[in-house]
């Protein structure tokens, strides 16, 4: 058989995940919480699960009751924006992976050219590869890791599709302000060119600054699709839930593939984010995730101050981007291999989220963890 995806291997959170479990090192590399969801979620979920009538097909496009409490919340927090339609403009999918994958399926024909920030959540490539789409590659330049809008309108053509964003952005924490939705809205209006916003760390924005959803700019909200997920929002990476809001006319797209890719999404859990959203009118736990993640964020890179470690700025996500010329001049895999094996802490090297493997000597800490396992993972780091 010839592999479509022939450079492609297994991916470096399972990868790093495996040596972390092999060696016994602290995982700070694949982004997960090691806490548990609030306690009235899991309570929730339990419910549902052993609630008769819960346990068959949810309709294709997720629960309506969930849909609305979606368009709630977003309406409370996207500033400026009309509330989403849930009959018409949101879709519950497999976390935020199957909403990337659903959008790049409904969008891109062969031959279609997409434009992706590096570095970049490792799917965006492979998936844009499996349309028969051809990413258009920009680089992000460190410590920033903000967009040069003038080189987007370089690799602009008549065959670009869709341009592909992530605010906060994973693996930098780069977070979009409004000056730069300005200068996309400028480069696209007049075009058909549609814009993928992948938002799941949007409630992880820091120091006083907000995040801005491409919702909020009029011109991108008729041709965004704006994905979130559950995973993040309420420290449930393996529950898999997530959602893409956009115009029904793309979001009609969108469920064409979603309805042939899972058709619906777990029932009981849909129902428990949808209890957990209902009884949160005021969204205390969303906007409660700054000031948790910040704290996080702070006792880390305290944890490492003073040391070899160059810890470059994070405005927001829950990773911590780190240069290690100090102790090796290796590059970032072989580095990573070893702090896993010598040092005990295993993290992601970020050269794998370029498709060219750049490697500018950094690795990726996800700090999304308690304080404990912080202390221990940084007792081990300070050398
Ligand atoms: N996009 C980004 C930028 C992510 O970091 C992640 C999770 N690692 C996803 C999408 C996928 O989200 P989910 O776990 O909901 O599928
Ligand atoms: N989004 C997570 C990260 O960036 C991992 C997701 C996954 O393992 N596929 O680490």
């Amino acid at each position: 058989l010839s592999s479509k995806l022939p450079d492609i291997g297994v991916s470096i959170f399972s990868q790093m995940t495996l040596l972390a479990q092999e060696t016994g090192a602290i995982n700070l590399a694949q982004g997960f919480p090691d806490y548990d969801p609030p306690q009235e979620l899991l309570a929730a979920l339990a419910r549902h699960a052993t609630t008769p009538g819960h346990q068959q097909y949810a309709p294709m496009p997720g629960l309506l009751r969930l849909r609305a409490a979606i368009a709630a919340q977003v309406s409370r927090l996207h500033a400026g924006a009309p509330a989403p339609d849930p009959a018409t403009e949101i879709t519950i999918t497999a976390g935020a992976t199957e909403a990337l994958f659903a959008v790049l399926a409904a969008v891109v024909r062969p031959g279609d050219e997409v434009v992706v920030f590096e570095p970049a959540y490792d799917l965006y490539g492979p998936a844009i590869r499996l349309q028969g789409g051809v990413p258009r590659y920009v680089r992000l330049p460190a410590p920033h890791f903000r967009p040069d809008w003038d080189a987007v309108r370089r690799v602009l053509t008549p065959r670009t599709r869709l341009v592909m964003v992530n605010t906060p952005h994973n693996p930098s924490g780069a977070v979009f302000d409004a000056s730069d939705w300005a200068e996309l809205a400028r480069l696209l209006d007049g075009t058909d060119i549609l814009v993928l916003s992948d938002e799941v760390y949007e409630h992880l924005v820091f120091d006083d600054a907000q995040h801005l959803s491409a919702r909020q700019h009029p011109l991108l909200r008729e041709r965004s699709f704006v994905l979130s997920s559950f995973g993040k929002t309420y420290h449930a990476t393996g529950w898999k839930v997530g959602y893409c809001i956009a115009p029904p006319l793309l979001s009609a797209e969108v469920r064409r593939v979603h309805q042939f890719l899972t058709f619906a999404v777990s029932t009981p859990t849909q129902h428990a984010l949808a209890d957990a959203l209902e009884t949160d009118s005021t969204d205390t736990h969303a906007r409660g995730l700054a000031a948790f993640y910040q704290a996080k964020r702070d006792q880390f890179r305290q944890l490492l101050a003073d040391t070899g470690w160059e810890l470059l700025p994070v405005p927001g996500g829950y990773f911590q981007l780190a240069r290690y010329a100090a102790f090796s001049p290796a590059g970032d895999l072989a580095f990573a291999e070893t702090l896993a094996r010598d040092w005990g802490v295993a993290v992601v090297p970020v050269s794998a989220f370029y498709h060219d493997n750049f490697d500018e000597g950094l690795v990726r800490f996800c700090f999304a963890k308690e304080a404990a396992t912080l202390t221990a993972a940084t007792t081990r780091l300070r050398r």
